[in-house]
């Protein structure tokens, strides 16, 4: 939908979409911007400029509107305070990982906390109503802005105000009214001050009018009020209007501290150590003045760098200034803002990596690593963690627990980051020959090599990150589709009676409901459609065998072969309990296997995937490394003592805002439920889940689980293979034999290869006698050594190499006539020695090098002694025959 359309409609008729009463009240005027056209209300007649083209546009910078002074964790008390008084209820923040929505992988937006998707439709579910809420939102589209002009942040906090007018809350009138007390009464903000900029929403096939508040040219924030839905013109009004208004905390404190940039009053205590770092003293008329000049041009021009070229020729900043001020602080900017908003996305779970929402984090970090090498600072990570997290746990105590987890999830990547230098160097130097690259090949050398643009720059390999390189990653990234399931004409059919969610008998009669080739849907069954990553049950349906069972929304569709029975049939049917028993064991032994990763591991464990059928299972965890064989031991062994421990696993179900509440969002490790009503799953308070598989009653019926095997499948993603119940004593069974088997081969072995050594060292003693035989003709086939005349061939084990030495030096020595011939096996390698005689006919040389070249080696020497091998033991046989045969005749 076209927003200016709507729009230009709505301004159209202002007494009905914007008109509010405090308006009346106060004597708001309407105006027309006489540069843009855009409609705003104001109670100074004389402005004609809207806010964003006003001539006071910015000028709180240094001198702020307010007679207080409130920071970022000082404004948000001030907001908490007055909403709370005017009987709002204040809600913690959701985490920054949207867990609850499959199509977001961060929070961006306050009312995102509220929306819950099924099928296709958005609902909001509010857990009180009015509402307000703190909520830290991640945004990557802006990065390239971050630290440089003043206002953009990579995570923020939106200021939610929240109310649904026909569940007891508010609208329009009192909306505005309580957003200009909170101006005005709250904050001290004088009444002429306030700019309401008439605006519209639209998106998710709903819209509304909406009111932009301006103070000094500063959006401080925007009251939406989704009204309608579908086209404009044919649209209706919304069963379930909300009011969503969203501030900029952020915002609130710099117009009361009227700082040169925002990050001046956000970040803390954190700003003054940064500065120490750098030498430089913030509060200076040349900063004020430069970013003064940035805030005013930067939403005139679509390139960054042509507005930093701008305010530098304004405020008139010299090269000198430019290189040892404004650089060096946009970069510890950048390091604070970066740095807080890993601490969140950390805290809440998630991990830096190549895949998913973690590029944007492993980004973040690289660009903090790139601008610490590039200012040469000497920065204490560790310790900039604590100052942030000491100056934001007031409001956010959560960050307090994972403190740690924080720090040690950075020290890691930033090592990797220090590993991959070399690498990057290389490319980087291919770059600088072949010339400025493509956003698009920006893009690939940051997906593909972790390169980020501001390494390139730091070594000169660009001039330049191109403007548009961190919204393009960020559309990449933001979210990814999930795959629909293959459709079936089911329209009509009433959802399947789900037995197995009730006292689910595994032999029942059913009503075959309809038959489509193969596959039969019943009007009530006790098979488990696959679903949670749970494999199907199998069994028979009217003697048919069940190979495959799915789920289509509410109906179940069971696929048989060997025949159908006739629809309207009433049919006895039987799941299989032995293959129905394994996969639960499998399952619930996956709820195990994460928690007791989540203990070994560290609270940024969460289930990427998971897997159960009736032999094996697997499950998929975020973590940063591979396992040692230690942590997987750990796993195993904190597995089978909540095994032993026999705890009950309960299954209850909640309505979902009220299971949100109550455990958080861990609840959805299985990813979103689109339901209502939330089936839990919970094995004391040690792993608590939303889901719909089949579980044992009690942990001791899994009697035993074993890891069989364990694999970092993609960055950021470990498998853990396992077993349990049955099959895993069965794999213990197994591991013991397959031991013991081993044990007896070595013993076996061992004793081979003394004989050998026995035989060989035996051999030695009957060299002089087996000469004497040969040379008297007489027969020394029994020992190993076939004879023509006086030509000798021997590929017995029972000689080594100093058997053929001395024998085959010696036997030609004795008689002239006599040539020897021994191919043995020597470490690795197949070898052969020959020893002709002058008068034996035979070529040494040749034999050698044919052998050797059978073996894939080589072989050198004269026509009297020569020796050679190779690798390729395969060809032993094809050797033997060929050596034999070219001395024997
Ligand atoms: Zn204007
Ligand atoms: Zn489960």
């Amino acid at each position: 939908m076209d927003k200016r359309e709507i729009l230009k409609e709505f301004s159209a008729d202002p007494e009905k979409y914007y008109n509010v009463k405090l308006f009346q009240e106060q004597g708001f005027v309407r105006k027309s911007c006489t540069k843009c056209g855009r409609f705003f209300w104001t109670l100074n007649a004389d402005r004609d400029l809207c806010p964003d083209d006003g001539l006071d546009t910015y000028s709180f910078i240094g001198e702020p509107p307010t007679s207080k002074r409130f920071d970022y964790t000082q404004s948000w008390k001030q907001v908490e305070e007055f909403f709370v008084k005017n009987n709002h209820t204040s809600v913690s923040r959701y985490p920054v990982v949207c867990r609850w929505r499959d199509d977001l992988f961060f929070t961006i937006a306050s009312v995102v906390d509220f929306q819950r998707v099924m099928g296709s439709k958005v609902v909001f579910e509010f857990p009180a109503n009015p509402l307000v809420v703190p909520q830290t939102c991640l945004r990557f589209k802006d990065l390239e802005n971050v630290g440089v002009t003043g206002r953009h942040f990579s995570s923020f906090c939106m200021i939610g105000q929240h109310s649904v007018p026909d569940l007891g809350g508010y609208w329009k009138d009192e909306c505005v009214d309580l957003d200009f007390r909170l101006l005005t009464n709250q904050f001290g903000i004088k009444k002429e001050e306030v700019v309401f900029v008439e605006d519209v929403w639209a998106g998710g096939g709903s819209f509304g009018p909406s009111l932009e508040y301006f103070v000094r040219g500063l959006e401080l924030g925007n009251a939406v009020f989704t009204e309608f839905q579908g086209e404009l013109g044919q649209h209706t009004t919304l069963d379930q209007r909300v009011i969503d208004m969203g501030a900029g905390l952020e915002r609130f404190a710099w117009i009361t501290m009227g700082t040169p940039t925002a990050y001046d009053c956000c970040f803390g205590p954190i700003n003054e150590k940064l500065f120490n770092a750098i030498g430089i003293d913030s509060d200076s008329e040349v900063l004020k003045k430069y970013f003064t000049e940035i805030a005013k041009e930067i939403d005139h021009y679509d390139d960054l760098n042509e507005v930093r070229r701008l305010a530098v020729k304004n405020a008139g900043i010299t090269d000198d200034q430019l290189n040892k001020m404004i650089t060096p602080l946009e970069g510890v900017y950048l390091i604070a803002d970066h740095l807080r908003t890993l601490i969140f996305a950390i805290t809440d779970g998630a991990l830096p990596s190549n895949v998913g929402g973690g590029y944007n984090l492993r980004m973040m970090l690289r660009r903090i690593n790139g601008t610490i090498n590039r200012l040469n600072l000497k920065l204490d990570i560790d310790d900039l963690i604590d100052t942030h997290i000491d100056y934001l746990k007031d409001t956010y105590p959560e960050l307090d627990e994972k403190r740690e987890d924080v720090k040690a999830i950075l020290k890691l990547e930033s090592a990797r980051y220090e590993d991959s230098k070399i690498h990057m160097k290389k490319k980087a130097e291919k770059i600088r020959e072949r010339g400025a690259p493509s956003v698009g090949e920006l893009i690939t050398l940051y997906e593909s090599d972790g390169i980020t643009p501001e390494y390139l720059k730091e070594v000169d390999a660009i001039s330049e990150i191109p403007s548009q390189f961190y919204s393009k990653l960020s559309d990449l990234h933001q979210s990814e589709k999930k795959k629909a399931i293959a459709e079936l004409p089911l329209e009509d059919l009433p959802e399947t009676e789900t037995l197995f969610y009730k006292d689910d008998p595994m032999e029942f009669d059913a009503k075959v409901i309809k038959v489509f080739d193969d596959q039969v849907v019943l009007d009530r069954t006790s098979f488990y459609a696959r679903g949670g990553g749970q494999e199907p049950d199998y069994g028979s349906i009217a003697g048919f065998k069940v190979i495959n069972v799915d789920k289509h929304a509410d109906i179940i569709v069971h696929k048989l072969e060997g025949g159908t029975p006739k629809e309207g049939e009433t049919v006895s049917c039987k799941v299989d309990e032995t293959r129905r028993a394994n996969i639960t064991k499998n399952h619930t032994s996956t709820h195990i296997i994460n928690a007791s990763s989540r203990e070994v591991l560290g609270s940024w464990i969460w289930q990427h995937s998971a897997f159960k059928d009736d032999d094996h299972a697997r499950l998929d965890i975020t973590h940063h490394s591979s396992l040692t064989e230690q942590q997987v031991k750990q796993i195993e062994d904190a597995a089978n003592k909540m095994v032993k421990e026999n705890h009950p696993v309960n299954i209850d179900y909640y309505d979902r805002g009220t299971a949100e509440q109550k455990y958080g969002f861990r609840i959805y490790q299985g990813g979103v439920v689109p339901v209502k009503s939330v089936r839990i799953v919970s094995i004391e308070d040690k792993d608590i889940e939303a889901c719909g598989g089949t579980h044992v009653k009690k942990t001791g019926d899994i009697e035993l689980i074993k890891i069989t095997k364990t694999k970092r499948i993609q960055d950021g993603v470990v498998r853990i293979e396992f077993v349990s119940g049955p099959t895993a004593f069965q794999y213990v069974k197994d591991q013991e034999e397959n031991a013991k088997k081993q044990a007896a081969d070595d013993i076996a072995k061992q004793s081979l290869e003394k004989q050998r050594e026995e035989n060989k060292e035996k051999a030695r003693e009957q060299i002089p006698i087996l000469l004497e035989k040969v040379i008297s003709g007489e027969s020394v086939e029994s020992d190993g050594i076939n004879t023509k005349d006086k030509l000798c061939f021997t590929s017995s084990e029972n000689y080594d190499d100093y058997f053929h030495q001395n024998f085959g030096k010696k036997l030609v020595v004795k008689d002239s006539s006599a040539a020897y011939c021994g191919i043995f096996e020597a470490g690795p390698t197949v070898r052969v020695m020959i020893f002709a005689g002058v008068e034996s006919g035979v070529n040494a040389g040749e034999i050698a090098k044919e052998i050797a070249s059978i073996l894939g080696g080589s072989g050198g020497g004269d026509a009297k002694f020569a020796q050679g091998g190779g690798k390729d033991t395969s060809k032993k046989e094809q050797a033997i025959a060929k050596a034999k045969s070219m001395i024997l005749g």
